[in-house]
């Protein structure tokens, strides 16, 4: 058959975890692929921030052959402590809840800093010769390639000027909380543990990044994130200690800490002709339990699905736009509802709430399948609660064929510079 992936252009608008994952991917696939973001190089990689790893995104990265690569930079969590500051009442989450399909690897769940992700994947991107890396391009040069591209993806996050240029609904609610981000380190923690701290301001998630170091995820009013992010270190610290459980002390602050708004947005149809929403652009979701990148990846993954199905003739169906949203929402809309309902659950102490908390917490800290349900929601997606997940290795080899499919389409990588000059 020949390779007529590479004949399908992909112009990727954001080199963000999700762009260049989404690029990497493609480009395995045999398409050709511009990829193109506003920022520099260094400052793609430069945000300081962890992203805590669900399994869902761990197959992804097997997929696309960087998990091994990025295997040193992991820090795997085996359990998980959920605590109702209100109540008192904790809850764990320990390796033996996990799904059987998951339990063949360490963890529960992986912390990985911004920084050695997004050097591996635009190392990664640099040298595969289906992939043209742009730096520094701003909205009016990549309006240029447009008509050179097949398909256009907007991973452009939470703003996303092509999202509104083409005038594509969007649903979105601004929570009053806020969140505050900052690295620090703890004595007193428990040894590869990550906390989940339901508290009535908001929730607050530790997330330990190998020895002392943690990422604290800290939901409050967003002016109290934003006062607490001008607080002198030992200010800040005082603060910490104050809510985080007994016996766990914060030693050191180790960046500078972030405050951000959050909201809860979703493009209910995440295509408009060859326009493709993935990653935030198409939706956002509050940080609590980590979903957000995940989520993203989610999309990633469906994606690459749809694209890797392509018909007999090796074009890719042009209801591709379609077929993407439709199989994208249902996932989307239970992570969005759920993460907002926990929100409104936890952050409060209203009476008449507090007996449904205690029944929840009662149930995860007793039950083990309670434990096993949530758990698998969380790291597979509710959309995969009840299907088979793959053997470990079976996607890595479906997709080592179609890596070999790269090298013969190499010939064809300069077409999408061509095109744009017009030869
Ligand atoms: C405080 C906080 C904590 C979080 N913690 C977690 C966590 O623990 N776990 C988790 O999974 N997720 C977490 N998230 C969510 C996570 O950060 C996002 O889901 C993730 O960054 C989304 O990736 P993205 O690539 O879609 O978008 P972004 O990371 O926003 O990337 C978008 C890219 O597009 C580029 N761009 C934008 N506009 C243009 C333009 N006009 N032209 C060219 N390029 C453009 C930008 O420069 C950027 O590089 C957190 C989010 C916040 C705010």
């Amino acid at each position: 058959m020949p390779d007529v992936a590479a004949f399908h252009r992909f112009l990727i608008v954001g080199a963000g975890p999700t762009g260049s994952l989404l690029a990497l991917g493609l480009a395995q696939q045999g398409y050709q692929v511009l990829l193109c973001d506003q920022l520099s190089r260094a400052e793609l990689a430069a945000r300081s921030r962890a992203y805590a790893l669900t399994h869902s995104s761990r197959r992804l990265l097997e997929r696309l052959h960087v998990w091994d690569q990025l295997k040193t930079s992991l820090a795997p969590f085996e359990s998980l402590r959920l605590d109702d500051r209100v109540l008192g009442l904790t809850a764990w989450f320990r390796h033996r809840d996990l799904r059987l399909g998951n339990r063949g690897f360490e963890a529960i769940g992986w912390i990985l800093d911004h920084k050695p992700l997004m050097t591996a994947l635009l190392s990664e991107l640099e040298i595969n010769t289906l992939v043209d890396l742009r730096y520094g391009i701003d909205e009016r040069s990549f309006f240029q390639f447009h008509k050179h591209a097949d398909w256009v993806v907007a991973a452009d996050g939470a703003r996303s000027t092509l999202r509104r240029s083409r005038a594509i609904p969007f649903w979105s609610h601004t929570y009053e909380q806020g969140c505050l981000t900052a690295k620090v380190s703890l004595e007193g923690t428990e040894q590869r543990c990550a906390y989940e701290l339901f508290r009535s301001e908001g929730p607050m998630a530790v997330l330990p990044l190998g020895g002392t170091r943690y990422q604290v995820v800290w939901s409050a009013p967003f002016q109290h994130c934003q006062e607490r992010s001008s607080l002198q270190a030992d200010q800040l610290l005082q603060q910490l200690a104050a809510v985080l459980p007994k016996g766990v002390r914060p030693t050191a602050l180790l960046d500078h800490p972030g405050a951000f708004p959050l909201e809860l947005s979703l493009a209910p149809q995440l295509n408009r002709s060859n326009l493709l929403l993935v990653g935030e652009s198409g939706h956002r979701c509050h940080p609590v339990g980590g979903q957000g990148l995940n989520l993203c990846w989610r999309d990633v993954s469906d994606l690459l699905d749809l694209t890797q199905s392509r018909g007999v003739s090796g074009s890719l169906p042009s209801h591709l736009g379609r077929l993407y949203t439709w199989r994208r929402l249902p996932d989307l809309i239970s992570v969005l509802l759920s993460t907002d309902l926990l929100i409104r659950l936890f952050s409060n102490r209203q009476p008449l709430i507090l007996p449904i908390r205690i029944l929840i917490m009662k149930l995860l800290a007793n039950l083990r399948w309670v434990r096993r349900i949530s758990l698998s929601a969380m790291t597979d997606g509710p959309g995969n609660l009840f299907s088979r997940l793959p053997k470990c290795g079976q996607t890595i080899a479906h997709h080592g064929d179609q890596q070999r499919s790269t090298t013969s389409a190499k010939s064809s990588s300069a077409q999408f510079s061509s095109a744009e000059n017009g030869t």
